[in-house]
Order: C-alpha cells, then structure tokens, then sequence
C-alpha cells in the first residue's frame, strides 16, 4: 500500500512511483482516486468465482513496446506495473446480478490476461466469447489460456474488440484473428487507418456487442471505445483510465492525443454505473469503480 488515504478512501494525490516524475507535462504525480465504500446493491459482485489462476506469460522485454510512440517512457510505466512476484497469473471472475437462482447463459465471466504492462481481457457468456485487446506481439498463448480457464477456446470466440490503436493494445491482432476464426473484429472507427488487420468494423459508440454497449471515449486517441455491460455493471475501459495504486488516475499525458477531451469522456462514464472497472494498465477494480471514476472526474473541476 503507498500513498496517503483519508478514512472515508479519499485519496490525497502522492507521487505513487519515482518513474512518474518524468510524466505529465508540470512532471505532477498522478493523483490516484480509490473506490469510496458504498452499501452493497443487488449489483454487488459475487466475488470469485473460485475457478482458481493460470499462470501466463511472464514479463518480457518485447513488453515494453510503446502505449503510444515514445518507447522509452514506457519503461517507466512497464517498471511501474510488474508485480513484486514478476509473475502473472489469470483470475477468472463472474459478474452477475445477484439474483437467486441457477447460472443462467446471461452470466457473465471474465478473465485478465496480464501480460506484464499491459493487460488483454476475455469476456464469456456461456460458451460465447469477446476477446478486448490482444497486447503485444506474442501475446496469444496467453490469451489463449485465458479462454482455457474459463472452459472456452478459440472457436467459441465471437468477438474481438480493439479499444484503441496503440501497439500494446493490438500487437497481437493477426495471432488472435489466425485463431478465433468465427470472430468479428471491431476497433473505433477514428482509429481504423492505423490498424493494420482486415477486415475491422468501425465503431462510432452506441453499437451493442454481445451484451456490451460500445462507448466512444476519444482522447487517448481519436477513435478510442471502451464498453460496457450495464446490467452486470462491468466497464472494460482501456486506456481511457489508468488504474494505479488500486484506484483510478488519469493516464501520463504524453500518452494522449487530447487531454481535454480525454477528460470529457471520462465525465461521460463517469455518469454511468459500474462496479468492477477492467483496464489496459493496473489492477482490476470489482467493487464501487465508479465512485472512483466520479471521484477522478470531481477532480477536474
Ligand atoms: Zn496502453
Ligand atoms: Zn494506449
């Protein structure tokens, strides 16, 4: 645990790591927002599934390529997110209304795929899968024991969806699309001209993928997305937030096209309700993102 936090989970802004005194354009230290605590709702998370962790692929050189152009900052954040084990392991999840009853195809499970830095999730409902970013070169295997763990394989995957194109996000796009060959590939269609797999349906926000809204949330990039199962409260949100500290922070700026608008459409999913929060740098939230994500919004002004 590092930093400063009030009783009530308020986070005091602290320089989080030594690496980020190179980020930002003041070389300010991220402000981390934690989830506040809340009353449980019928939405409350389930918790663990208790399909246990597969270990993955561990850290790599190769993992330090670029979120964005600048590879040598991306040290920093690559050195920032390996864990003090240098291990990685797959958690598999359930999200689901907490409703009596027996496990419904509704249901749904995800997986992390930690690839070090970076982060690709698997998505399962019933004997159906979306795959949400596909790391870096190399990183199939892994996502491949993903869909393991969660008794799926690559024929079950529908899905693939690229939330934004930098190389740490779609380095493995042609390995995953050589495997899951029933998938449609989806990524933001300002993005589309620098994504180099065929063929990739446009998103502009508003589509639904299996069960999850497409959002636009352009900032990061122009054509980022992230998306979205409003009923199992559950945001996969790219790089249009940064987890940290086991919170939320704003990304480096060098990282984003347009901070101003990245800010905007982090007020945009602000406004919406989630629990668990899946990002593309840092730990998984599962419970009161939101209240974090608010939080990070709230700071602003
Ligand atoms: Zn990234
Ligand atoms: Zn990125």
């Amino acid at each position: 645990m590092c930093g400063i936090h009030t009783a009530a989970g308020e986070s005091i802004g602290h320089d989080h790591h030594d690496d980020h005194d190179d980020v930002g354009t003041a070389g300010a230290p991220a402000r981390v927002f934690l989830p506040r605590p809340r009353q449980r709702t019928r939405r409350a998370f389930l918790g663990d599934f208790g399909a246990g962790t597969v270990a993955v692929a561990l850290f790599t050189p190769t993992l330090l390529a670029a979120c964005g152009s600048e590879a040598d900052s991306d040290v920093g954040l690559a050195a920032a997110a390996v864990s003090p084990t240098g291990g990685s392991e797959i958690p598999t999840r359930r999200a689901s209304q907490a409703t009596a009853g027996n496990e419904s195809d509704a249901d749904l499970r995800w997986a992390r795929t930690d690839l070090g830095f970076v982060s690709a999730y698997v998505l399962a409902r019933g004997n159906t899968a979306a795959i949400v970013d596909t790391g870096t070169t190399g990183s199939a295997a892994a996502i491949g024991e993903s869909l393991t763990g969660l008794g799926l394989n690559w024929s079950d995957v529908e899905h693939v969806i690229l939330t934004h194109k930098h190389p740490d996000h779609i380095g493995s796009i042609d390995e995953v699309v050589a495997e899951a060959i029933n998938a449609t590939v989806y990524a933001g269609e300002a993005d589309l001209s620098e994504i180099e797999t065929s063929p990739v349906t446009g998103l502009v926000g508003g589509e639904d993928i299996f069960g999850f809204e497409a959002v636009a949330t352009p900032g990061h990039t122009a054509g980022h997305m992230v998306v979205i199962d409003h009923d199992a409260g559950l945001l996969v949100a790219g790089d249009a937030i940064f987890g940290e500290g086991g919170g939320v922070a704003e990304g480096p700026e060098r990282f984003f096209a347009d901070v101003e608008q990245s800010r905007e459409s982090i007020r945009q999913l602000a406004g919406l309700s989630f629990n668990t929060l899946l990002m593309g740098h840092g730990e998984p939230i599962e419970i009161g993102a939101d209240t974090a994500v608010a939080d990070l919004a709230a700071s602003f002004g």
